[in-house]
């Protein structure tokens, strides 16, 4: 099967929020490197914590953006999924997956989530 490139909305921020605690964990890390100079660390320290204060907000978005996503059972696998906005893939094996029946055997564009000019 050829790679698509398009993911899971909803697991695409979930990653972004992951990289995020990651990134602030390294900014804040580096800090070590600079531990002569106080304001330096500080400053370090307090980028990482944006990062992962960050983090933690868009965890709580995706949580907010799941209630608000519609469940469906994936014709693929056979799983749950939620799918996000009028198209989205499949959370297990990435599917293309839509809402609206207009736009059923389409090839999949993520430009249809936008709204049409
Ligand atoms: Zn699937």
């Amino acid at each position: 099967m050829a790679k698509k490139k398009y993911s899971n909305k909803i697991n695409k921020i979930r990653s972004f929020a992951l990289s995020l605690i990651f990134i602030g964990f390294v900014i804040m890390y580096g800090a070590i490197f600079f531990r002569e100079n106080q304001i330096l660390v500080l400053i370090f320290m307090t980028v990482g914590l944006l990062c992962i204060v960050g983090s933690t907000v868009v965890y709580g978005w995706i949580g907010l953006l799941s209630t608000r996503a519609v469940q469906v059972v994936c014709p693929n696998c056979s799983r749950h999924t939620k799918v996000l906005g009028r198209v989205d893939m499949c959370m297990y094996c990435n599917e293309p997956l839509t809402l609206d029946p207009t736009l059923e055997g389409k090839e999949f564009n993520e430009a249809y989530n936008n709204r049409e000019k």
